[in-house]
Order: C-alpha cells, then structure tokens, then sequence
C-alpha cells in the first residue's frame, strides 16, 4: 500500500517547510500498518500560525473586514473542495481511528460542508449590526464583531466533524484560525488544507499545526491568541481553563462524559434498537455523548439485558473500510489497554459480563463490544469515561430513582429516554441534568446547541450559540441628531 507522507506544513496560505525534522507517525487502527506521517509542528510552527493568522485578522482589508457575503462566496467554495475530497476523508478517518466507513461517510465527509453552509447562511440572514435608539439622547450601533484569532484544539474521535462545529462558525463570523488536530488524526487535516488552499482561503485564515499537547498547551498561552475552543479530556480541558482563566482569554470546553439512557417501563427496545445502537455503540464506543450508563426498571431488568447483550453479540466487528462493519477498531494499542483495564476492574468490582471483553483478531486494535449487568451506579465502570464499547447496565425502581441514578454524575452530556409514549419520554428528559437529551433517538442537529453542563465542560456549539461564541458585542454610542433622522447601519 502506498503510504500519505507530507513534507511540509499549512501555515499562512502556503505549503511551509517545518521548523524542525521530527515526524508524527501514522498506523492503521485495523492492520497496525504505518499507513503515513506529517510533520511534527513545534512552537516556532505555533508562532508562524498565529502571526499568519494575526496578520489576516488585523489587515484593514483583512478577512475580519469583509462583508459576511464575500467570506460566505469563499466559504462555499471550501464546502465544495470539502465534498470533492469526502470520501478520501472518510477513507483516512476510518483508517487512522477506527471509525466504520459509512459513519466516517456521514460524520467526517457529509456533516462538515454542511457546517460550513449553515454558518454562512446564518451569518448573511442574520442582522449583526443594530441602532437602537437612546434613553438618554443620541442612539447605540450595537454589532457583533469576530473575537479575533481563535486557537482550536480537537481530539481524535470524530477528527473532521469535531474541527468544523469550531471552524465553520468561526471562520463565518470573520475570525482566523489555527487548529491544532490531534496526534492519531493528522492525515484528514492535510486533506482540509488541501481544500482551503483549492477553495483560495485568504492566506493565514486557517493554519493548521499538527503535534501533542505541549504544542497545544503552547497554542493556549499564545499571546497573539484571543479565543481558545477545545474539544477533548476533562483532565487537559481543567488545565485549559486554569491557564485562560489567568489570561482572561475566552474559552469553550467540550469534555468528557458518562451519560445515561433512560429505557421507561413501556419502551419497546427492540423496535429502536438501530436508534438505540446509534446512542450507545456508535464509533465503537469512541464518542463523548454515548449512553454508556443504561437505566432499565426492574420489572423488566432481565428482558432488557437480553436484548442488548443480544445487540451487542451481534454487531458485526471487523475492518472499518468493510461498510457491513459495525464496530471498527480502537485508536491505539494504549487506549485499547485502558478500556481493558476499565473491563477487568469491573469484573472485579463484582458485574456480571454478559458478553464481550475479549480481543477478537490478533492484528489490529479490536475489543469486543462489552456488557456488564447487576451493577449500580457506584461501580467504577459507572462512574468513570471509558471511551470504548463497554456499558453498565443498572437497574432502577420507578421514574425518580431513574432521574436520581442519571444525574448522579460529575458529568452532563448527553442522555436519553426511551419510552411507547413521547410525551412521557419528553417530561422526563426535562427532569435529566444535562446539555442535551434525546428521545427515543440523539442527534446533533445543527441548528440547535450542544455543550455540557458540570465537568463536561462550558459554552455552547452548534445553532446561533454556536456563532455566538466566536463574536463579541461591540457598542458605538451615537450623538444626538439635530434632526430626527439616525444613520442607517452599515455592513462590518
Ligand atoms: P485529550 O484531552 O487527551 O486530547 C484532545 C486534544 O487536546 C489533542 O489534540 C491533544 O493533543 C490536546 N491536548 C491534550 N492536553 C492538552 C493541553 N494540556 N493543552 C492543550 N492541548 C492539549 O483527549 P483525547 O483522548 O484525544 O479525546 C478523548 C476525550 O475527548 C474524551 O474524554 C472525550 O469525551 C472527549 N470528547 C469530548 C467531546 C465533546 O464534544 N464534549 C467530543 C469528543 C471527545
């Protein structure tokens, strides 16, 4: 196989030569196969990026400066470029991570030129500028402005689709950027700066630096950066936001979470079950919002458990490019460790393995999609991220023992609730404390946000919130007219 090796970095609108020599190395999840490499960027890298995308932010006739109509041209373009190379971005995702192709497809491929529109969309309908007039003589321009340069660091998960809920608001509302994907998923970046350069992106708009967390922590502190949004560990999003904190530099955190499903006493699981995989296995269980806590009332407790360890038994696990395939791979022989180790602590905490827990294949990062029964909340595997195909399945007696064991978290994510009746489901889910919840399915739609509340992090993406985060509201307060008449407002 012919592997995908870059030389140089995308900074300032250009193919740069790296500041040093050192490589990020690329295996296949599935095979193990050193599938390419890019340049390992270091913080003379970081410097460039942020001073490229200084310079296109602070130019009078800077990104910042256009019309939202002349970015909204530019940014359909980079749409199209994006869909010109979706399935190869779907091919490197599912290769590097583990991803099932037809997920990578809809996720990685589909969902970001969708972004990218919306956000466009949204920026040219929406008004940015108002006067309003005075209380107290003359009037008040109040517009909402781009923060400036925003540092976007993302994980590996859903490398693409995680990199546009930042890029596609924040690039819409006239900020530049430069993104720092993560380690495991550098391949998908280079494609994304393939496109930006095919779509003409003015130079410095999006830079894209590749390595760990020390470059990222150094994009953090970054004096040329106004904004931080991360996506990522709870752990590595406290530190982020300690050292913002000192900065008093803006900050959204996506993180960590351990949400539940609420299966109601006349749920019928086995009709949704597609749905209900959807929330709970989805990506190989390599997902921030995933259900992996399942609440089932007692009085139907062993009939549940059936059917989803009958779900999970059954989901076809093999090569993510193979689109039958259900469950892919894990990202790396270490996160396959940890989720194992997660997997012997609840044996010996007690649960009852119902199915799974066991590697399947001798290559490749693959664990069997993982049940564990007769547990309660307590339990380490109910508490704790495990990040892999693994769900702790936990009785409870009535509705408010089911609301109890869910918002007994550090976490609020996701969630949802499964019930015959919607309404019955809907009611409950207002009682579950959480940024989003779903009935009877979980989507992210974007038009409206989605965040977490508690450890799961602070501030809001997708929707209008979403644009909101990368704009900041300006005033300009206007003098008294000896006539009556006040200017008209006029485009940023
Ligand atoms: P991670 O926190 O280790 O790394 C995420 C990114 O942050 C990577 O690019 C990494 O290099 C960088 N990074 C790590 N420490 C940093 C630091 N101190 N300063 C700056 N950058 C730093 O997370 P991960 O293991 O790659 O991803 C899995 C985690 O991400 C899980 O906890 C998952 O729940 C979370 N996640 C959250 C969401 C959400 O929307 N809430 C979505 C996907 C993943």
């Amino acid at each position: 196989m012919t592997t995908i090796d870059y030389p140089q970095l995308y900074i300032g609108g250009t193919w740069a030569a790296p500041a040093g020599h050192d490589t990020i190395e690329v295996h296949s999840a599935a095979t193990e196969d050193r599938i390419g490499s890019v340049p390992r960027g270091r913080e003379a890298d970081i410097d460039a990026a942020v001073a490229a995308a200084r310079t296109a932010f602070d130019a009078a006739d800077g990104w910042a400066s256009w019309d939202p109509k002349e970015r909204a041209e530019v940014l359909e373009r980079f749409a199209v470029e994006l869909e010109a190379r979706g399935a190869e971005t779907a091919r490197r995702v599912s290769m590097q991570n583990g991803m099932p192709i037809w997920l990578a497809q809809q996720f990685e491929a589909g969902f970001p030129p969708l972004l990218v529109r919306y956000y466009s969309d949204l920026m040219t309908s929406a008004p940015f500028e108002e006067s309003r007039p005075g209380m107290l003589g003359g009037a008040a321009l109040v517009s909402k402005q781009p923060i400036g340069v925003v540092g976007v660091i993302v994980p590996w998960n859903v490398p693409q689709g995680i990199s546009f809920l930042k890029l596609a608001p924040a690039l819409a509302a006239g900020c530049s950027v430069v993104l720092k994907p993560a380690e495991e998923t550098v391949l998908d970046a280079f494609l994304m700066a393939e496109a930006a350069a095919a779509a003409g992106l003015p130079e410095g708009v999006l830079n894209i630096v590749p390595g760990g967390r020390e470059v990222g922590a150094y994009l953090v502190e970054h004096p040329g950066v106004d904004k931080i949004s991360f996506t990522g560990s709870t752990a590595a999003g406290r530190w982020i936001a300690e050292a913002c904190g000192r900065l008093l530099r803006p900050v959204t955190l996506e993180l960590g979470g351990k949400s539940a499903a609420i299966v109601l006493d006349d749920a019928d699981l086995g009709a949704s079950i597609e749905q209900f995989f959807g929330v709970t296995l989805l990506n190989n269980g390599q997902i921030c919002w995933l259900n992996t806590r399942v609440l089932a009332p007692r009085s139907r407790y062993t009939e549940i458990v059936d059917t989803i360890t009958e779900l999970a038994h059954s989901l076809k696990v093999g090569d993510p490019l193979d689109p039958e395939v259900k469950v892919g791979p894990l990202v790396s022989k270490q996160h396959r460790e940890r989720v194992e180790a997660y997997i012997a602590k609840g044996q010996s905490e007690g649960a009852r393995m119902t199915t799974g827990g066991k590697r399947p294949f001798d290559r490749g990062w693959f664990l069997e999609p993982t049940i564990f029964a007769d547990l309660d909340n307590n339990a380490t595997v109910s508490r704790e991220e495990i990040f892999g195909p693994v769900l702790s399945l936990i009785p409870y007696s009535d509705e408010e023992e089911a609301v109890a064991i869910a918002n007994d978290s550090v976490y609020g994510l996701g969630g949802s609730v499964w019930s015959s009746d919607p309404e019955r489901a809907t009611n409950v889910a207002r009682r579950v404390r959480s940024g989003t919840v779903g009935v009877n399915h979980y989507v992210n739609d974007p038009v409206a946000p989605f965040g977490g509340i508690k450890q799961s992090g602070m501030g809001r993406e997708l929707g209008p919130e979403g644009l909101q985060a990368f704009q900041v509201f300006k005033t300009i307060y206007l003098p008294p007219l000896s006539d009556a008449s006040q200017p008209p407002p006029t485009p940023l």
